[in-house]
């Protein structure tokens, strides 16, 4: 078995520098976001702060030069996003193209996309929508369906996707289709594409969640063609590649610190005189700070360019885990003295209903504790 070390990195003094300057940015600009937005974390999001972000140097932080980047560490960037996250700020429209589609077109199409596209997304004006999901296939992503044909100069693509969050401000989305007929290698024979979203044949419908937002929509592709430039990579890598972009999606901090503003709001209510407070709070805040040692160190594999995949799936697990439970502990702490409309009101009410996503999204409990055990060697 393969030994991981996930010991916590350091952060140097220029990365607590940044963090002081990016806390003064927040200071000054989150006012205008009621707790009920703030509440929504990355899964909400405001181009106007995503264009803030753009001209501060915060997107693509770590990127080469060439395609717009600012070199910087990824602790550093490490740095922007917790801070970002435990502020609540509305990140979420720049962040699917920050976190996983530019690196994929940098590292699968550096001289053709990348030049063209990762620019506008360091700008914080260009986003990207993940076409992975689709009927019937959600865990079991190589059971996928939709198709792209080859015609000459490019590929014509049918089918849908499913769950596609912010396909209804995207520019663009990455597609996972398949290129060849279904063989007995189930993950051979698919392909990635850039999909412009104003291309003629793609059309997409909401779907509202429980709460009543729309964060995510049906896409349908019919006769969608892109040129061929559009193919990411080569044509059957892209179950290869889809799982590195998985890896990225999963080893953020983002999936310990999407309640962050619900612990806030509760150390604000609580009464210091009540031990029940003072225990619940404490043991809360304690299994936080554990959770940000552990995403530390799948932080600093990254920076040590190893593969984080498994300690990434434990923190993800953990941080549903651990903000699952949040509203139950805000309930039995504050029910029943909870002022109608108040921040604990706006937050309590969004985070109780929405958290059960937190499972899900990005892959399902079930999925990753199956990668936990065969990173353990268990099957
Ligand atoms: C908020 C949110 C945003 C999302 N955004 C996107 C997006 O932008 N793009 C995108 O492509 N998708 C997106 N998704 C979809 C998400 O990736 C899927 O919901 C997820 O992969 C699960 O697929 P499914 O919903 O089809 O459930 P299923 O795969 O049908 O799973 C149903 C249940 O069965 C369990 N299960 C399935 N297979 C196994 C197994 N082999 N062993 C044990 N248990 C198993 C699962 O754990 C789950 O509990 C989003 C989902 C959510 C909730």
């Amino acid at each position: 078995m393969q030994t991981i070390d996930i010991s916590p990195c350091t952060l140097d003094e220029r990365c607590e520098a940044l963090r002081a300057e990016v806390r003064a940015f927040i200071a000054e600009h989150i006012g205008k976001y009621s707790p009920a937005i703030r509440a929504r974390n990355w899964a909400g999001g405001d181009p106007e702060w995503s264009r803030m972000m753009g001209e501060r140097g915060w997107i693509g932080m770590t990127w080469p030069k060439r395609y717009g980047g600012h070199e910087r560490s990824s602790l550093e960037r490490y740095v922007v996003l917790e801070e970002m996250l435990s502020a609540g700020a509305p990140v979420g429209a720049h962040w699917i193209a920050d976190r996983q589609s530019a690196p994929l077109l940098m590292r699968y199409s550096p001289d053709v996309l990348a030049p063209r596209i990762v620019p506008e997304i360091v700008k914080g004006s260009t986003y990207f929508c993940i076409g992975m999901s689709e009927p019937d296939s959600g865990s079991d992503l190589a059971s996928i369906r939709t198709r792209a044909s080859k015609i000459d100069g490019g590929w014509v693509i049918n089918g849908s996707k499913l769950w596609t969050s912010g396909a209804h401000y995207a520019k663009y989305m990455i597609a996972l289709v398949r290129t060849e007929a279904k063989s007995d290698n189930r993950h051979a024979g698919m392909s990635q594409f850039l999909i412009d979203m104003n291309t003629p044949g793609v059309t997409h419908r909401p779907i509202r969640n429980m709460i009543g937002d729309h964060d995510f929509n049906e896409v349908f592709l019919e006769n969608v063609e892109v040129p061929d430039e559009n193919l990411i990579g080569n044509p059957g890598d892209g179950w290869h590649q889809v799982t590195a972009e998985l890896s990225f999606e999963r080893s953020g901090p983002e999936r310990y610190l999407s309640c962050s503003q619900l612990l806030f709001e509760m150390l604000d209510a609580a009464e210091t005189s009540d031990p029940r407070h003072r225990v619940e709070l404490g043991r809360l805040t304690a299994r936080y700070a554990t959770m940000r040692q552990m995403s530390l160190g799948v932080a600093g594999m990254l920076h040590r360019g190893e593969n984080p995949s498994l300690p990434a799936s434990v923190v993800k697990d953990l941080g549903a885990l651990l903000e699952q439970g949040m509203p139950d502990i805000a309930h039995d702490l504050f029910g029943g003295r909870i002022t109608p409309d108040s921040s604990l009101d706006q937050v309590l009410a969004y985070l109780a209903q929405a958290n059960v996503s937190f499972s899900m999204r990005g892959g399902t409990r079930e999925i990753l504790r199956g990668i936990i055990a065969r990173g353990l060697g268990l099957r």
